[in-house]
């Protein structure tokens, strides 16, 4: 029998009652053998409580324990699942996939829009899905949900009340589980199995507005040691109107050396600085292309740059060079 680990976060999955609350360990542990009973027929499963809470809750601390968790447990498995919150999966999946390089198990996170125990839940097939997905499909961080495997660092969660919550704009889907399971080789192992579970969250995530008061971000820059500018289409921002325009702050954290990094409000594609006047005027003050990186794996990318690097071009080398497939140049 192989055998998966399997590590609860918490999330709706796994919740219950009418006004959803997260269910205490023995009653998650009770309801999924009676409501997937499947589970323990395709694989010896460890069940492991990591935490037990609504995802919004979820912070960088806690996707650090789980690196550790799986780096130090993934050697006496032949896979693992995540059980997860809906809300903020996306970043969990990309912080995992960036502190575990050089993976060679599958880490498959899932999680549900109905809780496990009730009628009509999408919980009792996204579990089974992300168990096969473990224990055949690619060896990296993955989101399965609705019959579909993605690459983890490239999801965004884009509904809210419809069973096909995750969608991967820039990149192909892993893994198709219709009749038949069908799954694409994936990202190819290199070197060892590596854990680099150091982070540094002050950072800042600015989407760009029409009649944004540039003094709000500059006064973000005493807070932070990065920043990620989510911009319009290819990169753009204001520049014309000295009132509105943001040129003052890419002056400012260049100045500070400051890392800024753009990416695009756009949900396909990325972002080409050379092709407009602002992004120019951003390259020429240093800002970092983060190219067709997910606002939220480009947040947690640089996170991880800050604790790893010094200088703004270490950090642009770092940012801009794939870990785990999660951007195309
Ligand atoms: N608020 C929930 C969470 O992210 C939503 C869900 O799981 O779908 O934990």
């Amino acid at each position: 029998m192989p055998r998966i680990l399997m590590l609860h976060t918490g999330g709706t999955l796994g919740m219950a009652g009418r006004r959803p609350s997260a269910l205490r360990p023995a009653a998650f542990f009770r309801t999924l053998k009676a409501r997937v009973p499947e589970l323990f027929e395709l694989a010896d499963i460890e069940l492991e409580l990591a935490c037990n809470i609504d995802s919004s809750e979820m912070q960088p601390e806690i996707w650090a324990e789980l690196a550790r968790e799986l780096y130090r447990k993934l050697p006496h498995f032949d896979g693992a699942v995540v059980t997860h919150g809906t809300d903020t999966l996306a970043f969990t999946a990309s912080a995992l996939s960036f502190m575990l390089p050089g993976l060679n198990k599958a880490v498959v996170l899932t999680g549900s829009q109905r809780p496990l125990g009730e009628i009509r839940s999408d919980a009792r097939l996204n579990l089974i899905d992300a168990v096969t997905s473990a224990l055949r499909g690619p060896k990296e961080v993955t989101v399965c949900f609705d019959s579909r495997l993605y690459r983890g660092n490239r999801v965004r969660k884009v509904k809210v009340s419809e069973y096909d919550a995750f969608e991967s704009p820039n990149f192909p889907v892993l893994g198709v589980l219709g009749v038949n399971a069908t799954f694409e080789p994936g990202l190819r192992p290199r070197g060892r199995p590596r854990l680099r579970d150091a982070l540094d969250p002050r950072v800042f995530l600015l989407k760009v507005f029409p009649g944004m008061d540039p003094a709000i971000p500059l006064a973000v820059l005493d807070h932070v040691r990065g920043l990620v500018i989510e911009a319009y289409g290819a990169g753009n921002f204001p520049v014309a109107d000295p009132l509105r325009s943001l040129a003052p702050l890419f002056r400012e954290a260049k100045r500070r050396q400051i890392p800024i990094v753009v990416v695009s409000q756009a949900y396909r594609n990325g972002v080409d600085l050379t092709l407009y006047e602002s992004g120019a005027f951003a390259l020429a003050q240093g800002a970092i292309s983060g190219y067709d990186l997910t606002p939220s794996a480009a947040l947690v990318k640089l996170m991880q740059a800050l604790a790893y690097t010094r200088t703004v071009d270490e950090v642009r080398r770092y940012v801009q060079t794939p870990i785990a497939g999660e951007l195309t140049r």
